[in-house]
């Protein structure tokens, strides 16, 4: 029987059983195998995983584990002392995500800051693989086994339950207060926004937005309208908070 050393480090440790956390533990395996495939088997999905270090060396996905080995493993929230072997090339755009059936508000709102976002309560978990890797979506899910699979390159397990404590999450670990911009995508359908003149649309808008508001947003796709109503100003405060916080 062989045996290694194993350190997962930051936000991994969320994925271990707690006699594991936050410190070095041996584990003894029968076959010989990839890094990737033997830290996924401790409970690991490898879009987490942002850096591997062996014996005090870099490695990649593809290294064949040897008993005695020390392995060290860091994800998002925590660089490596040493400089790390990219385990993926970097994320190339703007980040744009497709999200699984538990993440519906969460979609709407990453629309309404503008953000690229497929959501549908019926994707099925190939498909959701699919999308993620073919149009280079970051898969954003609450099931650890989809992560696993292998066509997923850019994923994130959400840890937060509540919406707005997602929001925050995701806002954080992928950066994105800097690239919001609202009314860009509709929150419904993701579909793009335009200007509109409100001569175009007053007869659909209730009477007080009408008054009171000059600014609208159509989407070109379901035709719904937008403007900076409550719900854009709660929007704000909830983005300010977020941010006051990090
Ligand atoms: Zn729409």
């Amino acid at each position: 029987m062989a045996e290694a050393t194993f350190h997962f480090y930051g936000n991994l440790n969320f994925f271990l059983p707690s006699p594991r956390r936050d410190r070095a533990f041996t584990h003894e395996f029968d076959w010989k195998g990839s890094i990737k495939d033997r830290v996924e088997s401790l409970g690991v999905p490898h879009p987490e995983i942002e850096a591997l270090v062996v014996n005090g060396r870099a490695v990649d996905f593809t290294y064949i584990i040897q008993s005695g080995d020390r392995i060290e493993v860091y994800g998002a929230d925590t660089p490596p002392p040493t400089e790390p072997i990219p385990l993926r090339p970097p994320y190339p755009n703007r980040p744009a995500f497709v999200l699984d059936q538990h993440l519906g508000r969460l979609a709407a709102y990453l629309r309404m800051l503008g953000f690229d976002t497929l959501y549908r309560n019926d994707y099925h978990d190939e498909e959701l693989a699919q999308i993620s890797d073919e149009q280079t979506r970051i898969l954003l899910t609450r099931d650890i086994g989809l992560l696993k699979r292998g066509r997923v390159v850019y994923g994130c397990y959400v840890r937060a339950t509540n919406r707005h404590r997602q929001l925050a999450e995701i806002t954080r670990r992928f950066q994105l207060q800097p690239m919001v911009a609202p009314f860009k995508h509709c929150m419904k359908c993701n579909g793009l926004l335009e200007s509109v003149h409100k001569a175009q649309i007053d007869q659909r808008l209730p009477d007080t937005t009408a008054h009171y508001y000059d600014e609208f947003h159509r989407c070109r796709s379901c035709g719904r309208v937008y403007w900076k109503g409550p719900h854009y100003q709660r929007m704000q405060i909830l983005m300010d908070q977020i941010i006051r916080d990090q």
